[in-house]
């Protein structure tokens, strides 16, 4: 076997186990040697002396003991007492005095504080014993020198016989001390062995030396000289254990010093290490803030650029790309480009129908379905409520811009459910093509703007901006802010045109038709005006003064004679009227008013004015028959009525258009659909009026089909109200035959009929 494989570490499993066998087996060597030493152990021992030494041994030299500075080792006099004990008693009496004196120290150590458990107490014990056991084995067996002697003459052999025992005794004492600490784990065998237990030689040689001096003091036998020795020994030992002390108090306060050191070091790296963790802690927070700052500001960037709801590009974004497409198409031609303005239909509608939350719905599938339908390089932004722009990049010609707007109106009605509504959405579009006379974003915008006003105008969903878009824009801009002046300058007045009867000639009454003569410009027809009225929103106070207007003057001409008790005034009410629920208190208040035969009131409103809504016209028109007046639908044969919403509505009078009457032939051609109509009136138990009655042949083909009214040129032109009062006088049939010297046109006030005819 190596010497290596022999102290190998044994393993951590099977550590304890060793531990235990070889405290167990010195311990029982220890026994053996002790038994043995007791056994051997002549009488003579047991005298004054030995007393003396086993006393020393046990009480004193525990406590003389001086630890040394930085060691694990203390000198002791026990050393000293079992070599003198060899010495002088033999070795039996050494093992006694070795193992008692051990047992002593470790019982006063445990007093002083220190931990000595009984095992440890017994290791230490038996090591002491067998050490010494060992030691006087080899003296008696191993063969030495004849000047080592149990009883040495001189200071030679003396020092020799004591440094022999003293060289065994520390060798067994210190392989022991050594295999124990290693088997415990740590460095190997031989590192322990130097590191751990050769300082403690120290003990053995003091000892042995000691042992030697007091031993020669013993010898001489001298009283005085051992007195003087033991002062000497005394003093040297108080000294010693003085320097001793100091050099333990420097020590301890070198360490104290160093300890505190140290701990106001760890101190300092605690309150680094806190310092540092507070600066992470702050950086990180800092860290965080400048990243919500960062983000913050990205929101606000992007917040300034894109519109919350759709995340499209806002107008400021689109304006922004706008402005470089501009600026690059002055440059160069070739980088042409096209704007579409779109609005989408009836938006309002949707809103208020569904509700808001349904109709941002509806914006964010109009805008997600514009994205798809468009290049990666074009551009589509939301630029305001329901109106969304498009800039199309890389499209050479104004015909196929107006492809893509078409294909975009034709994709996005496709219909789709939205909370179990079904919704369609529509679109007007205008297109402004690039024009180097663009000097900014809002200009070209501006002019997709009319195009799509257009756009919606004509019904025609997609229109194409010209300069001559924007002049009729700007007048209509113009109308429109004129109007809101003309009924304070006084340039709207009434116009009359008389509804005969055509099957006895007589007068049923007037339609009511507003005139505008404008101060600079003269007469602006109705068919301009009117839809500008209607609109801004003008026409409902317009027709307020309306309904006052006339039916004060019906009021008045009724007066005149009893004749014209019954006549009835017809005032037309737009579709934008009919939806706003105060026209109910604006017709009872001008039946107040005037105080009028409510029957006498009729209200006109278009074919296609009351199917826009049907379910609400119903509504309306019913409280409206509730205040006692006539309804009339007017244009009829242009609206495409419902027929089961015609058999609803409540009106009286049905008014045929005037293209039906006009196309009729001078024999009577065409005149199918006038005949269908007025069955159907008949059918529905209403009145039949026809309109644009102009000439005899017209007159006569209604008179046979049976229509009730008729009003036209042929008949009576729309009169001022003076012109009206002075036929009413003078007239007594309505009827061509009797008024051919009348046919003329009366002549006279600014808003009347002998202004052209519109
Ligand atoms: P409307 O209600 O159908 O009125 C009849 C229109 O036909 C009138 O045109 C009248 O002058 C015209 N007319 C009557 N007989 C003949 C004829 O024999 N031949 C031709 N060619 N025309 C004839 P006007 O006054 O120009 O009014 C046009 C439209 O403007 C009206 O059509 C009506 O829709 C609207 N309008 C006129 N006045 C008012 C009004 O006071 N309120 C509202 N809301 N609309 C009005
Ligand atoms: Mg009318
Ligand atoms: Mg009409």
């Amino acid at each position: 076997m190596k010497r290596s494989d022999l102290f190998a570490q044994p393993s951590h499993l099977n550590r304890e186990t060793v531990s235990y066998l070889v405290k167990g087996t010195v311990s029982l060597a220890a026994a053996v040697g002790f038994g043995l030493a007791l056994s051997d152990l002549p009488g003579t021992t047991f005298s004054w002396g030995f007393l003396l030494i086993l006393v020393f041994a046990t009480l004193a030299a525990p406590r003389l003991s001086l630890t040394l500075p930085r060691s694990r080792f203390a000198i002791s006099f026990s050393d000293a007492a079992v070599f003198l004990t060899f010495l002088i008693y033999g070795g039996p009496a050494a093992v006694v005095v070795a193992a008692l004196e051990s047992l002593a120290n470790c019982l006063y150590l445990r007093s002083r504080g220190y931990v000595f458990g009984r095992m440890m107490i017994l290791t230490n014990v038996s090591i002491n014993a067998l050490s010494v056991s060992a030691m006087y084995f080899v003296w008696l067996n191993v063969p030495r020198a004849p000047f080592i002697t149990p009883d040495p003459g001189t200071t030679q052999h003396l020092i020799a016989t004591l440094g022999s025992l003293a060289l065994v005794q520390f060798a067994v004492s210190s392989l022991l001390a050594a295999t124990f600490v290693w088997i415990r784990g740590g460095a190997g065998f031989w590192e322990t062995w130097r590191k751990d237990c050769f300082s403690s030689s120290m003990t053995q040689i003091v000892g042995a030396g000691l042992a030697a001096l007091l031993f020669k003091v013993i010898q001489y036998g001298d009283g005085i000289t051992g007195v003087i020795a033991f002062l000497a020994l005394l003093i040297a030992y108080l000294s010693y254990r003085q320097s001793i002390n100091e050099v333990n108090d420097a020590i301890l306060t070198a360490e104290t010093a160093e300890r505190s050191k140290a701990e106001i070091e760890r101190e300092r790296r605690r309150e680094a290490e806190k310092y540092a963790d507070e600066l992470a802690a702050t950086l990180e927070k800092e860290e965080k803030a400048n990243a919500a700052l960062r983000k913050s500001e990205t929101d606000l960037q992007h917040a300034a650029l894109y519109d919350s709801l759709t995340n499209l590009p806002n107008r400021k974004h689109f304006g922004d790309r706008l402005r470089v497409m501009i600026d690059e198409y002055k440059q160069d031609p070739r980088k042409t480009f096209f704007v579409l303005f779109l609005d989408l239909r009836k938006f309002k509608h949707i809103n208020d129908s569904l509700g808001h939350v349904l109709g941002d719905k509806v914006l964010m599938i109009a805008a997600k379905r514009f994205v798809r339908m468009l290049n990666s390089s074009d551009m589509v932004a939301r630029i305001g409520g329901d109106e969304f722009a498009v800039l199309l990049t890389g499209i050479s010609s104004v015909g196929k811009a107006q492809k893509v707007a078409r294909r975009l109106l034709d994709n996005i009605s496709h219909p789709f459910s939205l909370s179990g509504n079904q919704v369609s959405i529509g679109v007007n579009i205008g297109i402004a093509p690039c024009d180097t006379e663009y000097e900014s974003p809002e200009e070209v915008l501006r002019d997709a703007d009319i195009a799509m006003h257009y756009a919606k105008e004509w019904n025609s969903g997609v229109a194409i901006f010209t300069k001559e878009l924007r002049e009729r824009f700007l007048e209509r801009i113009r109308y429109e802010n004129d109007l809101r002046q003309a009924l304070t300058r006084k340039e709207l007045a009434m116009s009359y045109q008389p509804l005969i009867d055509i099957q006895d000639g007589s007068l049923m009454g007037f339609e009511a038709l507003l005139r505008w003569h404008h101060s600079e410009i003269g007469n602006i027809p109705p068919n301009k005006f009117i839809p500008i009225a209607e609109e801004s929103g003008l026409i409902v106070p317009i027709t307020v003064w309306i309904l006052e207007e006339t039916t004060r003057q019906l009021a008045y001409w009724q007066k005149i004679d009893p004749a014209f008790r019954n006549l009835i005034v017809s005032v037309n009410i737009s579709g934008k009227h009919l939806s706003n629920d105060d026209l109910i208190t604006d017709v009872e208040q001008a039946i107040e008013r005037s105080k009028i035969d409510p029957a006498c009131l009729k209200l006109e409103i278009t074919e296609s004015a009351a199917m826009e809504n049907a379910e609400h016209s119903i509504a309306m028109l019913k409280r409206l028959k509730l205040l006692g007046i006539q309804l009339s639908i007017d244009d009829f044969g242009t609206g495409y009525s419902s027929l089961s919403y015609l058999h609803r509505l409540p009106f009286d009078t049905l008014k045929i258009d005037r293209s039906f009457v006009y196309s009729v032939g001078e024999k009577g051609e065409n005149s199918e659909i006038l005949q269908t109509i007025i069955s159907l009136a008949k059918n529905l138990k209403k009145k039949v009026i026809a309109e644009g009655i102009e000439t005899d042949s017209q007159l006569s083909l209604l008179q046979n089909l049976g229509c009730d009214y008729g009003q036209g040129y042929l008949l009576a032109r729309p009169q001022t109200k003076e012109n009206m009062e002075r036929l009413l006088y003078e007239r007594r049939s309505w009827l061509p035959e009797e008024n051919a010297a009348e046919e003329h046109e009366p002549q006279g006030s600014p808003a009347c009929e002998t202004l052209p005819v519109f």
